[in-house]
């Protein structure tokens, strides 16, 4: 059966390393890393992961900033707050929760961020630069950059290997598949041969059985079955769906995109849900945000 690839321990691990350079930081140069955070609207998934970002936040040393603006705020309003922290020396990371309510345009207020500090790396320019692969981008988006820690971490072979990345959206998926293939010269290099699997792929299951290395993120609770899986193939669940559980206090608990009982018995090394990917992403978050604050400092 699967090696787990445990993400609740490696976020735990690089949450530290972060504390640890903060630490040295602030008694080098007297300032800690500063994260803001703009939130429209009251989704309460959306709260909640505020609320957690603001929690690992302090927990490192990171200073955080809140803004809560109503649903119906202006798209204007927004670029302004996002101004004022592109102006705010104490701030390093600006991030604007998404989903943004559905009469503002996600591209403009996200190409608003000033690009030294778009800590979740969702800047047309960031995107692009992972896409040239000339000049490394200031930042990666954090769950795909969570997935290639957690391949680098367990030691998993990248280089010439098949991955299949299932999905392709602009948060996880397409980076993931960019990532995956990158061959930056100065920076960790992955070099895989990578295929896309998404919404129209005819014979996805096929395909996928190709891959030494699988990245599911869809949200579609057990699409990835065994069947779907070469023996011995590192597989790493991004999805997180609700699926009924009358057993549970809340009534549902939370699964990955992958069939994990059928999948764990096939695969060499496998991401639970939850556990996995998940805390993974704010790890990397603190860590890009530490990275922003090191450069605007100078401190090496
Ligand atoms: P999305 O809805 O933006 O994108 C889903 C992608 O899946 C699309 O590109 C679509 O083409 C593809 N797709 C849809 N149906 C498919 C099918 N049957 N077969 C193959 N591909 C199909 O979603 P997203 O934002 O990328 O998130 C995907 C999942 O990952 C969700 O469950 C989400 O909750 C989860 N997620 C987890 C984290 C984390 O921190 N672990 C972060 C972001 C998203």
């Amino acid at each position: 059966s699967a090696k787990v690839i445990d993400g609740k321990l490696v976020s735990k691990q690089v949450k530290d390393e972060v504390a640890e350079e903060i630490a040295t930081m602030k008694a080098a140069t007297g300032h800690v890393p500063g994260l803001a955070v703009i939130l429209v609207g009251s989704r309460k998934d959306s709260q909640t992961y505020v609320r957690n970002k603001k929690k690992a936040c302090e927990a490192v040393g990171i200073k955080s900033f809140e803004v809560n603006l109503p649903e119906d705020a202006t798209e204007e309003e927004v670029i302004e707050h996002i101004s004022e922290f592109n102006n705010d020396s104490s701030v390093h990371g600006i991030l604007v929760q998404l989903p943004l309510p559905r009469h503002m345009n996600e591209e403009t207020i996200l190409g608003a961020v000033n690009i030294e500090k778009d800590v979740d790396g969702f800047h047309p320019l960031n995107i692009g630069r992972l896409a040239m692969q000339r000049r490394y981008p200031l930042f990666v988006p954090c769950t795909p950059k969570g997935c290639m820690e957690l391949l680098h971490r367990y030691g998993v072979e990248i280089k010439g290997k098949r991955a299949v990345v299932i999905g392709r959206s602009n948060i996880v998926g397409m980076p993931a598949a960019l990532l995956l293939q990158s061959y930056f010269s100065n920076r960790q290099k992955a070099n895989a041969t990578v295929s896309i699997v998404h919404s129209n792929t005819k014979n996805p299951e096929e395909i996928t059985r190709q891959a030494d290395i699988v990245i599911s993120a869809v949200g579609v609770a057990n699409l990835v079955r065994g069947s779907w899986i070469k023996p011995g193939a590192t597989v790493i669940d991004v999805g997180i769906n609700p699926v009924d559980d009358a057993e549970s206090p809340r009534g549902y608990r939370l699964v990955g995109d992958v069939c994990y009982e059928e999948v764990s018995k096939i695969a060499s090394a496998i991401t639970p849900v939850p556990g996995g990917v998940g805390p993974m992403t704010i790890a990397m978050l603190l860590s890009n945000t530490l990275e922003s604050a090191k450069r605007a400092y100078n401190f090496k």
